[in-house]
């Protein structure tokens, strides 16, 4: 019989090319068509419902079709849909724009509009790279950690290491340099990080922008995790070495973490930092580049003595996803780190278990982000893809890196569907 699911998946896949996807995949393995959403549950056209244990790729805060965001932006959508940010402004740009300042470490003053998360990271290179030839220094490198992933633009796939989205790529790439990672979450791990940090500075600085990291959690890396101590460090020298420093906060920004921001952990204040995903609460596409007065100070001047910052697209700034700041309202008038502290003790107690299945090698936890890493697989058995499709059909979207099966909820997640998110993923992780 030719279901409602069935029917949207076949007329999907005559046009749609998916992201991050090998189309030959969907011969075998359905797509599934949502037609609505409400809370931490999104549903089909068959009567299923999932639950979004990943945040529609972290970006997700309040769950979806939210009361509160809904009316922002439906207000929002009756007034102004949209105005090009050259030349005009608009309120809810402005209101945005002041409460992140208000938020951000307290450097961080000014706020550069762009549209999605790769877009960002492109707008904080280009802006380091300009700001030394502002100051009269070329410095055509940037620096990054190993397993990093800062989006898959050309600039942003240059400063990113996770070989499966980089290596086909590698001869159109920017000039980046890659120093190692702390290897684990241990302060020891973090020292030893630093101490190559400082050699590569001690030699290279000369000809670095910037260092682009993602503090705390490398999310497309594994949710590989690492010290706060590694960020103190790494300010402390880039500071002294005159290269900016980048915190890429798109995923670990909007409390995911624990604290507001990932940065907050070390009280460090970067010279950038990338805001996506959760600025909005999962519902339109937006981001900021955040920075300094001392960046901004080094554009300005008249027309002709420097070049301005000429870098621009069409739906910078947008109205309806700016309105999306009832988001931070939420996280104004609520206890939601609190509450997401409880949420995160609780999952970690529940995730005790998995440590007896031979297959489960280590847990990790930063705020809310815990991951489970399998061992024992080899990566063309695609496990990952086994734990997603078993996930499935027990009403729950997880969606694994390779063999590191994690959870990032949205924040309203409630007690019952942490359990059953647990539940499933234990299940899974016994089949295979
Ligand atoms: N930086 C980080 C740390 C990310 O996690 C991502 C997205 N996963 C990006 C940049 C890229 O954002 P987008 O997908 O919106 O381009």
């Amino acid at each position: 019989m030719q279901t409602k699911n069935n029917e949207i998946m076949q007329r999907d896949l005559e046009v749609i090319w998916h992201p991050c996807t090998q189309m030959k995949d969907h011969e075998t393995l359905p797509l599934i068509p949502i037609r609505s959403g409400k809370g931490v549950y999104l549903y089909d056209f068959d009567g299923n419902k999932y639950i979004d244990a990943v945040s529609s790729w972290w970006v997700n805060l309040f769950g979806h079709s939210n009361t509160r965001i809904n009316t922002k932006i439906k207000a929002q959508l009756d007034t102004l849909e949209h105005v090009l940010l050259a030349g005009f402004t608009h309120e809810p740009a402005v209101e945005l724009a002041h409460k992140l300042v208000y938020i951000t470490p307290s450097a961080l003053q000014k706020v550069f509009y762009v549209d999605n998360g790769s877009s960002a990271v492109e707008a904080a290179l280009k802006m380091s790279y300009h700001y030394h030839l502002n100051k009269g220094k070329r410095k055509p490198v940037f620096l990054s950690l190993t397993n990093s992933y800062h989006g898959e633009t050309i600039g942003a796939l240059s400063v990113g290491d996770v070989s499966l989205y980089k290596e086909t790529y590698e001869q159109l790439l920017i000039q980046n340099r890659q120093v190692q990672v702390p290897v684990d979450q241990s302060l020891q791990a973090a020292q030893v990080a630093l101490d190559a940090l400082e050699i590569l500075l001690k030699e290279k600085a000369d000809e670095i922008a910037a260092f682009i990291l993602e503090p705390l959690i490398q999310g497309a890396g594994g949710m590989h995790m690492y010290h706060p101590a590694y960020l103190i460090g790494a300010r402390a020298l880039t500071e002294a070495y005159d290269v900016h420093l980048i915190a890429d906060e798109i995923m670990t920004g909007f409390g995911r973490t624990g604290k507001m921001f990932a940065c907050e952990h070390a009280q460090i204040s970067p010279d950038f930092m990338t805001l996506s995903k959760g600025l909005t609460g999962g519902y339109l596409p937006l981001s900021v580049v955040m920075t300094t007065n001392e960046v901004y100070q080094a554009f300005y001047c008249d027309y002709n003595e420097h070049k301005a910052f000429l870098h621009s697209h069409s739906y910078t700034g947008n109205p309806l996803a700016c309105a999306a700041l009832a988001t931070l309202e939420i996280f104004a008038e609520n206890n939601i780190l609190g509450e997401n502290a409880k949420k995160a003790s609780y999952i970690k107690k529940a995730l005790e278990k998995f440590l007896s299945l031979e297959n489960v090698k280590s847990i990790r936890q930063q705020g809310m982000v815990t991951a489970i890493e399998l061992v024992g697989y080899e990566s063309h058995e695609r496990i990952g893809l086994k734990i997603y499709e078993y996930a499935l059909t027990q009403g729950v979207l997880l969606r694994p890196l390779g063999h590191i099966i994690y959870f990032m909820p949205p924040y309203i997640i409630g007690y019952e569907e942490i359990d059953k998110m647990i539940e499933v993923a234990y299940e899974g992780i016994k089949r295979v």
